[in-house]
């Protein structure tokens, strides 16, 4: 009898058509994410279209291979990163196409490997947008990521989060079948199915396209920061202005964020860009007084600021935008606010997907932010519960040279976002330095691991996060990391187990992720 040797697996995916990577070096870099490394990756496939993807897909999973889908890669919640050894993970980066844009029925159609920073360039000068239209980290993070794990920034604070913005989608089931939810035009259409692969950081399927709704961009715009004494006084502001729907953004840093935020960017930087956004938004001359103003303010204004809050507004005409800064500084004044220079909303807005070197701390320290999205009524205690535990640890942290930061911002509709991040000095991982600017990694020293430190980062991560919990906190991007299926109601538990069954009988769609 003659025995046929059984194709390498490298070699079966390669036959879709796809770009196959195998060797030590890419396997090593895909098994990272910002945060940590997962288990040793079979092989990373990079599909150019659906048609490559969902056969990769059905390839890799009848040999019995785990799939795990990765966007941008831009994600430091396990969420990509393996539980076992011998997966096949698919990189997306070059499913990138804006695939339809309908300015009729207001809808924009993607591929899942589409970055915010891309989406934005091709509607802009259409008039368009998103109306949650990216994640700070948008240069490289996909809408495909966002979808998949959610995520705030850009439109939030009056339109929510991320998937709020997605009418349809069709995803790639673990036997590589294509499936089609939603319309096009509205969701939900019955039972939210499009909602039910929403947020499942890729658990449940690998999405091949999306469709989200548009809005017409903002004609005019108005920047307002203030200065806070104390917490308390700054997440009452936060949450009033959410109540109030007054702005299309609104973010605040404690005083260590404020400090670093003041230290890293150089003031010309900050009014080049400044100019370069003022004469797209009203001419060269406004552009040149903007600038000047940003010099003229310098980088003092936050010195004496312990909590600041940056809040951004937009309307069709000028004098809208202004009513709701004026309202924004009633709110600020009721909560003992002072206004100081609004520098930094203008810059950041300026350029809303730049350089992403703030991964590592300006001292090359290792960076982890983890949130809560926590009620209002419920912001306040939980703070409080957090900053008892830095308290609590600060002998410890002080010794290891481990810092926090935290930031808060407004989610509409959603509640208060709360993010102390953690700056811990330990060596960088390969993803970082892909990510950081050559130029600007050049400058930023290199650490040695550090593994005591790198423990106690680990143990206050995982002590933040039950804090959340026990503040009933809601999570972006689940991924490995937070919580999910311990708070659901049992028999939604087992909803969610049934779904699991149904679309990836197996268990071998990105098995671990979700807790599923
Ligand atoms: C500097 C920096 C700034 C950031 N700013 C923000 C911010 O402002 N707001 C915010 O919310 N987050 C922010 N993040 C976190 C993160 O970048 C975002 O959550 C982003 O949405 C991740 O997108 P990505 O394309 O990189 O996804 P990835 O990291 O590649 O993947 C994220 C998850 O989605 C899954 N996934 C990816 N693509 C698909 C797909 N097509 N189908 C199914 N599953 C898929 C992956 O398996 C993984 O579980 C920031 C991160 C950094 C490093």
């Amino acid at each position: 009898m003659v025995s046929m040797a059984k194709p390498r697996l490298a070699d079966v995916l390669a036959r879709t058509g796809a770009e196959v990577l195998n060797d030590a070096e890419s396997l090593d870099f895909y098994a990272h994410d910002i945060y940590a490394r997962g288990a040793d990756l079979e092989a990373v496939v990079r599909p150019a279209d659906k048609y490559q993807l969902a056969a990769g897909i059905r390839a890799a999973t009848d040999a019995g291979h785990a799939v795990i889908p990765r966007g941008g890669g831009m994600s430091y919640t396990g969420g990509y990163t393996a539980n076992a050894a011998g997966a096949v993970m698919f990189d997306l980066a070059g499913m990138d196409r804006v695939l339809a844009v309908d300015p009729v029925s207001m809808t924009v159609t993607v591929e899942p490997g589409c970055r915010w920073a891309a989406l934005r360039d091709a509607l802009t000068p259409l008039g368009l947008r998103t109306p949650m239209w990216g994640t700070l980290s948008g240069l490289k993070a996909t809408v495909g990521g966002g979808m998949s794990q959610n995520g705030m920034f850009w439109g939030s604070g009056r339109h929510g989060s991320a998937v709020q913005s997605c009418t349809a989608l069709e995803v790639a089931l673990a036997d590589g079948t294509l499936m089609a939810l939603g319309k096009n035009h509205t969701r939900p259409y019955g039972p939210d199915l499009a909602g039910l692969f929403l947020a499942d950081t890729g658990a449940l399927a690998i999405k091949t396209e999306i469709t989200l709704r548009l809005v017409r961009e903002a004609e005019c715009h108005g920047y307002a920061s203030f200065a806070f004494d104390t917490h308390a006084q700054w997440l009452d502001a936060t949450a009033e202005i959410e109540r109030r729907g007054i702005a299309t953004e609104c973010f605040g840093f404690d005083p260590y964020l404020n400090a670093i935020r003041m230290k890293r960017d150089s003031l010309a930087t900050d009014a080049k860009q400044l100019i370069g956004m003022m004469r797209r938004q009203g001419g060269f001359l406004k552009g040149l007084k903007e600038g000047a103003k940003v010099v003229a303010a310098g980088r003092d204004f936050l010195k004496n600021a312990n909590f600041s809050l940056h809040v951004l507004t937009e309307g069709r005409i000028q004098a809208a935008a202004d009513a709701d800064i004026a309202a924004a500084r009633d709110v600020a004044q009721q909560f003992g606010g002072r206004e100081v220079e609004n520098t930094i909303p203008k810059i950041v807005r300026a350029n809303p997907f730049g350089p992403l070197n703030s991964i590592l701390g300006p001292d090359g320290e290792r960076w982890a932010p983890i949130h809560g999205l926590i009620s209002h009524g419920r912001a306040q205690p939980c703070f409080d519960s957090l900053l008892a535990l830095f308290t609590e640890h600060a002998g410890r942290m002080e010794a290891l040279g481990i810092h926090y930061g935290t930031l808060v911002a407004a989610v509409g509709g959603g509640g208060t976002l709360i993010e102390p991040c953690l700056y811990w000095p330990d060596a960088r991982n390969p993803v970082i330095e892909a990510t950081i600017e050559p130029a600007h990694l050049k400058k930023v020293p290199k650490l040695a691991t550090n593994a005591p430190a790198w423990a106690l980062a680990q143990e206050l991560k995982s002590a933040i996060i039950a804090i959340f919990q026990a503040h009933d906190a809601a999570h972006f991007q689940i991924g490995r990391a937070y919580p999910y299926r311990e708070t659901l109601d049992p028999r939604a538990d087992a909803l969610l187990l049934a779904i699991k069954r149904e679309v990836d009988p197996r268990g071998l769609m990105n098995p671990g992720s979700l807790g599923l």
